[in-house]
């Protein structure tokens, strides 16, 4: 089988749209399924409009989620020349011709076609005038006058669009710019392009782009156009449900993998698999399975699949992820280990890594800060005889295994005669502020002996002190 080439060609307009990284996605894993190759070009032709910010944007989210390509970037702002020639090849060949109208012209024809109750459409004035180029000509592409465009869509069937309803288009302006259509074209033969899979907003550009691929005599690559990202009111999804921008997910503590996973299967599918490592995803992937109708974007479903994907992920690959959110919050650490057994207890609770790093909170304070309701609750003159006595067992110990924990539990348990919810709570209050947490044992594991035994002094303190300023 021939080598699969695809490409994702993103206009640099804007931040990398969830949609738009969902159209990367799928032309990336066909190249990787196929052992193919997939080429990054960046459609800046509208120098208004393009900036260097949202290139880099793009790159940079593009690496966050780890779509890596085999050739370019190319810019199309630097392939004028290769333009330039093609346009002369569609003149050469009688494919293309030079006009003259001004826009006053097209003004009048548009009237007289609205009023003759036609589609507003060039008119071919100029089509066999055979004009020289001149200082406002445009270039227009001669399109067929009558028969039929079949798109043979791999996702959506054959589309057949009337040629009479197509026509002479535009390919260079007369300040010498080419246009979108006829640059995409240019730049999928010359990267040698097979396989072309975009948004389904670019379903009306193809025909024009299939006859001008005719008109130089090219194999057309094979199109498929999937159905756009929409929210969950069923309107093309944008800010007002929610973050649309890929790196927003990277910033709320999602991981690369679980967005990934999450778009792919919402225009994909395989079976009723909902979740996918990286490596079953280029397994799997095939463009037959890509659905017709539109993928609903579900917050809920994201951060549910997000969870999982942080369940699944090693705790050790987790460190580098959850630090800079541990930096936002203050806390400095390189302490690879320590993070490690935090994360350990943390990874089937936490939905993001912004959470994770608020519930870790509590394993570098210093100063455990209590929550009021629960130290109100927990911290009160009952609890200071068990909390003594877990001193009095722990101080004993010294390893905090998980066994040699238990016994402790149960010796306070014995001499206090109390349960261990009644003894563990107040625990809990001491070692973490909170009512919250990860298991009592992990816990006291995890912070290990002079944590656990300053923090218990200390609530020991706290409930004397409230005692006292009572009397
Ligand atoms: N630059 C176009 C866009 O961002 C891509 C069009 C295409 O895939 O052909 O929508």
């Amino acid at each position: 089988m021939e080598e699969i080439i695809t490409r994702f060609p993103p206009s640099p307009t804007g931040y990398l749209h969830v949609g738009g990284a969902r159209t990367a996605l799928f032309n990336w894993l066909y190249a990787r399924h196929t052992k193919g190759r997939f080429v990054l070009r960046i459609e800046d032709t509208d120098v208004q409009r393009s900036t260097q910010e949202s290139t880099d944007a793009i790159f940079e989210a593009l690496e966050w989620l780890g779509i890596d390509w085999d050739e370019g970037p190319y810019f199309q702002s630097q392939r004028f020349p290769i333009y330039e020639e093609y346009a002369q090849k569609l003149l050469d060949s009688g494919h293309a011709y030079y006009c003259s109208c001004s826009s006053e012209d097209l003004e009048t024809m548009r009237k007289k076609a609205m009023e003759t109750g036609g589609k507003p459409k060039y008119d071919g004035t100029c089509r066999d005038k055979r004009l020289s180029k001149g200082d406002n000509t445009v270039i227009r592409f001669k399109a067929p006058l009558m028969g039929t465009t079949v798109l043979e869509d791999i996702i959506k069937g054959n589309i057949v669009f009337q040629n009479s309803e197509l026509d002479d288009f535009i390919i260079q302006r007369s300040d010498s710019t080419p246009t979108y259509n006829f640059v995409v074209v240019i730049d999928d033969i010359t990267m040698g392009i097979n396989t072309v899979i975009r948004g389904d907003d670019h379903v009306n550009n193809t025909p024009r782009q299939i006859l001008l691929y005719k008109a130089l005599e090219s194999p057309l690559p094979a199109f498929g156009h999937v159905p756009m990202v929409l929210g969950n009111d069923r309107s093309r999804l944008s800010k007002r449900h929610g973050a649309t921008s890929v790196t927003a997910y990277r910033d709320m503590g999602y991981l690369p993998d679980a967005l990934i996973n999450y778009l792919v299967r919402l225009g994909w599918s395989f079976g009723d698999q909902e979740f996918f490592t990286r490596d079953e995803l280029i397994e799997k992937f095939s463009l037959e399975n890509i659905g017709r109708a539109a993928g609903i974007f579900d917050q809920e479903k994201l951060l549910s699949l997000n969870a999982d994907h942080i369940k699944a992920t090693p705790p050790r690959e987790l460190i580098p992820i959850l630090i800079p959110f541990l930096k936002e919050k203050g806390v400095e650490t390189g302490d690879s280990d320590y993070l490690e057994s935090i994360i350990k207890t943390l990874n089937i609770r936490s939905k993001t890594l912004r959470d994770m790093a608020e519930d870790a909170m509590f394993y570098f304070q210093d100063e455990i800060v209590y929550d009021e309701k629960a130290a109100k609750k927990f911290l009160s003159p009952s609890a200071l005889g068990p909390v003594r006595e877990l001193i009095k067992q722990l101080e004993q110990l010294d390893q905090f295994g998980e066994k040699d924990l238990e016994d402790a539990f149960k010796k306070v348990m014995e001499i206090t005669e109390l349960k261990l919810g009644k003894i563990a709570q107040p625990v809990r209050v001491a070692l973490t502020g909170k009512t919250a947490s990860p298991g009592i044992f992990e816990i006291i594991e995890v912070l290990e002996k002079e944590r656990v035994m300053s923090r218990l002094e200390k609530a020991v303190q706290f409930i004397m002190d409230k005692e006292q300023k009572k009397s």
